[in-house]
């Protein structure tokens, strides 16, 4: 493709795109296909001869375009918002086009350079501690999930608690990971993929009505661990639980993890970012404190598309030190002089896009209060949906729900719990069925909820309003 083909094909991918944003909600919001009817309508070999741009397009709209569910729909209330904008596109569009590979400072400096101060700039707008600056001990960098940055916190955490041992000479003794039932699984992933095991995740009993981790049974888990020889490596401490934002006491488990000798990681992959506002701070208590490493996910409510996961670390020579090796083809004088970042030691893969670039698009475009204004906006829709359930006799709704996610469920007295349950649940697909709108569920206490999550700046308040007219008449 010429840059004259390029330029004619992009301006048509462009206006695509622009036409899709201006007329997201004509279509259903889940996508409506079988599976496999999305498959068996495209050509089971590749093309022999290359075909015109136009016939990917218009394959898109036939083919495809029916088999997508729309994330940026204003009725998509479902999992966490994966917010995706034009400036966070646009820096990603120019990230492709240089399609550099910046895993070392000398690869590509600029790529490095802006990653250090987007994430010292995602510091300071968060209010997190200084130490968590690049210029400090610490320092942040941009990972691709939150999943990885778990898994970078796990490899630092043994690095740490085994004086590299773990690097050199691989587990030889049981090491313990701790968790509540309501931590994101990826957790219990990395503990699988480090070699700690699953056997070794220990969970953690909540506070039932805060569903927050209970710091005095988290610290009778790990007297019994060290007392059996085991040794306990990390802690992850959730702001924001996938299942209800639930906020697990930070600065209590985090007094545990020091007084035990225990990393701590705190995940806020979804929350985190609401820290953009002073007045939503309190969530992260205790992590300027304890939290040896602290993760939250720009890609789900901050406005930047997929991916683009932020994690900071308090001290980051554990994590280099576990990830660090210089093979004699990655050797160049910058690295040898000590003074430049080589963002490959802070992750899993060598290679690393340049994500910088659509965060600092988003950052620049929106601004400070840009950002804040979109939390804002969402919060408040969440709090006035709340307020509408509360309101209506025929829902229970969960509290406390402090952010952009509201748990409630329709209450059938007639019906035992189970049969209870099923009806939530098929009521929630009938409902998704529709395509008007679409909601996720979770099962807290026994117990099925709908899941409401306002996130998306598409989202107005019409929508919100909608929905709960909606899920009024699905109960009747
Ligand atoms: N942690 C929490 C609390 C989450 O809610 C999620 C996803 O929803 C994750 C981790 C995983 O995020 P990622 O898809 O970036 O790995």
């Amino acid at each position: 493709m010429s840059p004259e083909e390029f330029r004619a094909f992009g301006r048509q991918v462009v206006d695509w795109i622009a036409d899709y944003y201006a007329g997201v909600e004509k279509h259903p919001v889940r996508s409506q296909v079988r599976p496999g009817e999305v498959r068996s309508q495209l050509p089971a070999h590749p093309p022999e001869q290359g075909e015109p741009f136009e016939r990917v397009l218009s394959d898109l709209d036939a083919v495809l375009m029916p088999g997508v569910t729309h994330w940026q729909h204003p009725n998509f209330f479902a999992y966490f918002p994966a917010n995706a904008t034009g400036p966070s596109i646009l820096g990603d569009l120019l990230s492709s086009g240089l399609g550099v590979q910046g895993m070392v400072w000398a690869t590509s400096p600029a790529c490095t350079e802006l990653e250090t101060v987007v994430v010292d700039w995602m510091a300071e707008l968060l209010g997190l501690p200084e130490h968590f600056r690049t210029d400090a001990v610490g320092g942040g960098v941009i990972q691709d999930s939150a999943s990885s940055a778990a898994l970078v916190a796990c490899l630092a955490a043994l690095q740490r608690v085994s004086d590299g041992q773990v690097a050199s000479r691989g587990i030889t003794r049981r090491h313990t990971l701790y968790v509540s039932a309501h931590t994101h699984s990826s957790l219990e992933r990395a503990a699988r993929m480090v070699g700690i095991g699953a056997d070794n995740v220990r969970i953690v009993d909540v506070d039932p009505d805060s569903l927050g981790m209970d710091p005095k049974h988290l610290d009778a888990l790990i007297a019994e661990d060290l007392a059996a020889g085991a040794v306990p490596t990390l802690v992850c401490a959730t702001i924001g639980t996938t299942s209800t934002t639930a906020i697990d006491p930070v600065r209590e488990v985090g007094g545990v993890c020091r007084a035990r000798g225990v990393w701590l990681h705190v995940d806020a992959a979804y929350a985190g970012v609401a820290a953009v506002c002073p007045e939503l701070r309190w969530i992260n208590d205790g992590v300027a404190e304890f939290a040896d490493s602290y993760c939250t996910n720009a890609h789900k409510w901050l406005l930047t598309n997929f991916d683009c996961s932020l994690l900071w670390m308090a001290d980051r020579r554990s994590m280099i030190d576990a990830l660090s090796i210089l093979p004699e083809y990655l050797r160049n004088p910058a690295t040898a002089s000590g003074e430049v970042i080589d963002y490959r030691d802070w992750q899993v893969p060598l290679g690393r896009r340049f994500r910088a670039l659509k965060l600092w698009s988003v950052l620049r475009w929106y601004g400070a209060e840009g950002l804040r204004e979109h939390i804002r906006t969402t919060v408040g829709l969440a709090q006035e949906f709340a307020g509408w359930v509360r309101d209506d006799p025929r829902f229970e709704l969960l509290e406390p729900h402090p952010l952009g996610l509201v748990c409630f469920r329709p209450l059938f007295p007639e019906l035992s719990t189970g049969d209870a349950n099923d009806r939530v649940y098929r009521l929630m697909e009938s409902l998704n069925e529709s395509g008007e709108l679409y909601l996720t569920h979770t099962k807290v206490g026994g117990r099925t909820l709908l899941r409401l999550a306002v996130g998306s700046p598409q989202t107005e308040r019409r929508h919100v309003l909608a929905a709960w007219k909606r899920i009024q008449e699905a109960v009747g």
